[in-house]
């Protein structure tokens, strides 16, 4: 029997309506609490991890690191167990959220798969619309507190982005002094040495707007420090409404602990990392009911990428998702998400597809903010599944890296065009390219191309569609100075 792959299709409506609420004879998601008035959040906050991979917290199933605040708002609202980012490496994937655009689109990604380093001269484009910029159309008080890494030039910091104000390590927490063991090429071995464990070791600035106030930064309060400012701007903006872009720089390597959490998770560093920056989650949810904002505030957890595999006990876990950090395989692009506003989203489990560049789309319908429509955007409005526990709109997920597409997902079924190690240097072209059904085999383990090859040739028609309104931007990240590496 052939098979087909389009929505909406009962099985996709039966998977939300099986872990949201009840549903009718048709599949269609009955809405259970329809008398009553749902209040739509306002006030917004995204807390975004860095490199925390699909395993990694306790409610996605890790054995040993201990995250009760997530696990609260995974509980009391929704958790995504199919919700990607837009890149499997940290610039191209927080173009992606702040744009609600393919990093392809505006030039936040090149042939191989870098990010942007301190001697980098580019960073987002102005011609960019940002989240924040929807925002503050709307007369919204807008934060970025942490890592921005989108370019650390004036014309390219937060602060010309659409934000109000900015707090955090511009870039990732382990450049600058890092960059000589780069090019050296030693770089994955400085890793094992006991410099990694000293903040002098990395000369990260701390940024206050665009103002550098401490250097280098003291990574072991970062988590708390982040923490504080995100409070301060919540009291601060309490009568009007906001957005926090809180973006954590960890737990990227380096790993940095207060004093506090050392040596107290199972997990080891790792986990005393990960354990912080939960810990310091449940304080702002504090904050939000000391100021009796929880009824009408949306949080939003998620990651940038998947884990970096390369640091061993260092790095994070995808569980039971193939690979990681670097690659295009599940465990790159699945990140471990929550939505959670009490009172407005209904509780549950969503199996449906969703993305970081949703949030976009998602957000600018809530506050009335047109989303604009001179170029092509690639998210939707996943509000009737957040609201109303409906079958989520997207159906496809386009996994690039740099601007090479290596696999699409179209409903269950995810083809690999071609396929590549994190630090591979060979890629592999697959003329047939491997063919998985995600929701039988999440791990990517049983190839049934040659079972379901109409599958394949529906793939290649969403392919043929998606490249016919392919507009490449420039390639903002190929103007840096010295050498270019991952
Ligand atoms: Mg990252």
């Amino acid at each position: 029997m052939k098979t087909s792959i389009f929505k909406n299709s009962v099985v996709a409506s039966f998977l939300v309506c099986t872990t949201i609420s009840s549903c009718s004879e048709s599949g269609q998601v009955e809405n259970v609490q329809s008398s009553e008035v749902v209040v739509k959040p306002t006030n917004f906050i995204i807390i975004f991890a860095d490199d925390l991979g699909y395993g990694d917290l306790s409610s996605f199933g890790h054995p040993t690191i201990r995250t009760p605040n997530l696990d609260r708002m995974a509980s009391e609202g929704q958790k995504w167990t199919n919700f990607y980012v837009g890149a499997s490496v940290c610039t191209p994937s927080r173009a992606a959220l702040l744009t609600g655009r393919l990093p392809i689109r505006n030039g936040m990604t090149s042939r191989i798969n870098r990010v942007l380093f301190p001697d980098s001269k580019n960073g987002l484009p102005q011609t960019e619309v940002t989240l924040a910029e929807q925002m503050k159309k709307a007369g919204y008080a807008t934060a970025a507190i942490g890592k921005w890494h989108l370019g650390h030039k004036e014309e390219y910091l937060p602060t010309s982005h659409g934000f109000d104000y900015y707090y955090g390590i511009p870039y990732s927490n382990d450049m600058d002094n890092v960059i000589p063991f780069r090019s050296a090429g030693g770089y994955f071995s400085f890793w094992k040495s006991e410099e990694r464990k000293d903040i002098k070791t990395f000369n990260v600035p701390l940024m206050r707007n665009t103002e550098i106030i401490e250097r280098p930064a003291n990574q072991h309060t970062i988590t708390r420090r982040y923490t504080e400012e995100t409070i301060s701007f919540i009291k601060a903006n309490k009568e009007k409404p906001f957005f926090v872009y809180l973006a954590h720089n960890l737990p990227h390597v380096p790993l940095f602990v207060s004093e506090k959490f050392e040596g107290t998770s199972p997990r080891g560093i790792y986990g005393d990392v990960v354990e912080e920056i939960d810990f310091y989650i449940g304080k702002i949810l504090d904050a939000l009911d000391e100021n009796d904002l929880t009824k009408n505030t949306l949080v939003v957890f998620t990651s940038d990428n998947g884990p970096w595999l390369i640091m061993n006990q260092e790095g994070g876990s995808a569980g039971l998702l193939r690979n990681g950090k670097g690659s295009t395989w599940e465990g790159g692009m699945r990140e471990p998400t929550i939505f959670w506003a009490p009172g407005s989203i209904k509780p549950g489990i969503v199996t449906d597809l969703g993305s970081t560049m949703d949030l976009f789309t998602t957000f600018s319908n809530l506050i009335g903010a047109p989303v604009p429509d001179d170029r092509e955007m690639d998210g939707v409005d996943l509000g009737p599944t957040l609201f109303e526990g409906k079958p989520s709109p997207r159906n496809n997920m386009f996994y690039y890296r740099g601007d090479w597409l290596y696999a699409v997902r179209v409903g269950n079924y995810k083809a690999h065009f071609r396929t590549q190690e994190p630090y591979g240097p060979d890629v592999v072209e697959h003329e047939t390219p491997l063919l998985y059904d995600l929701n039988i085999d999440p791990s990517e383990q049983y190839d049934l191309a040659h079972e379901h090859p109409e599958i394949i040739e529906q793939i290649r028609e969403v392919v043929e569609a998606h490249n016919e309104k392919m507009v490449k931007g420039p390639d903002m990240l190929k103007d840096r100075e010295g050498n270019s590496s991952q």
